[in-house]
């Protein structure tokens, strides 16, 4: 329930810090228009300006808040899965990049705008996640169907788990309906008992159960 709570307040931290730029641009023309008027109200002014470095500084701590709750959620569910391994990087400054591996199976990148997933690409074990000067390649798809595939269920299954003030669940849901693909390769459909059909596997994963389905066999 503290999750809970703290959240709802680390999401208005944001838009505070945002409301707190706006009001330094203001302040900043009030402290010319004060000038132009002299130094008769020097001490409200002086005054003001304490208050407000004070109420912008809470704001900075908000916004650092969000980003170590992002690190401890994402530490929690790194240790809560023995098959899954994640890396956070912030190559952007806030925004939280993860490169999830599931096992030899497939790899997955992760980004989120603060406390959110934004869009998750799934590649296959052995394919290359990099750009050429080293950073996570956050655009181009796999080479291969099957992970094209499970990269379209993701970005569905983003939607599904959707939770506007709660994104630590959100988070976990999506990362524990994403283990389910440890076993890709190794789970029949839960409909036509077939491994193969058309040369895939079961590509979706059901967002309740986690069975696999051919994409043409859920309903
Ligand atoms: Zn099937």
């Amino acid at each position: 329930m503290a999750d809970v709570l703290s959240v709802g307040v680390n999401l208005e931290a944001f838009s505070q810090a945002i409301s707190a730029i706006q009001a330094l641009r203001s302040s900043v023309s009030r402290v010319f228009d004060c000038l132009k008027d002299g130094m008769r109200n020097k001490e409200t002014l002086e005054g003001r300006e304490k208050a407000f470095i004070a109420h912008f500084q809470d704001n900075l701590h908000s916004v650092n808040r969000d980003l170590k709750y992002v690190d401890d959620v994402i530490s929690r569910i790194d240790r809560m899965f023995p098959e899954m391994s994640i890396q956070l990087s912030r190559p952007n400054g806030t925004s939280a990049m993860l490169l999830v591996t599931l096992g030899k199976v497939l790899k997955v990148i992760v980004v989120m705008r603060s406390l959110f997933i934004d869009r998750t690409i799934v590649k296959g074990y052995h394919e290359n996640v990099y750009t050429e000067d080293g950073k996570l390649d956050i655009w181009s798809r796999s080479n291969y169907q099957v992970f094209q595939k499970v990269t379209d269920h993701a970005t569905t299954a983003l939607l599904h788990y959707q939770l506007p003030q709660m994104p630590d669940v959100v988070v976990r849901s999506f990362m524990t309906w994403l283990r389910s693909y440890v076993k890709l390769f190794q789970a029949p459909c839960q409909r036509c008992g077939k491994f193969l059909q058309d040369g895939l596997p079961p590509t979706w994963r059901d967002f309740r159960t986690l069975e696999a389905f051919h994409d043409t066999c859920r309903q």
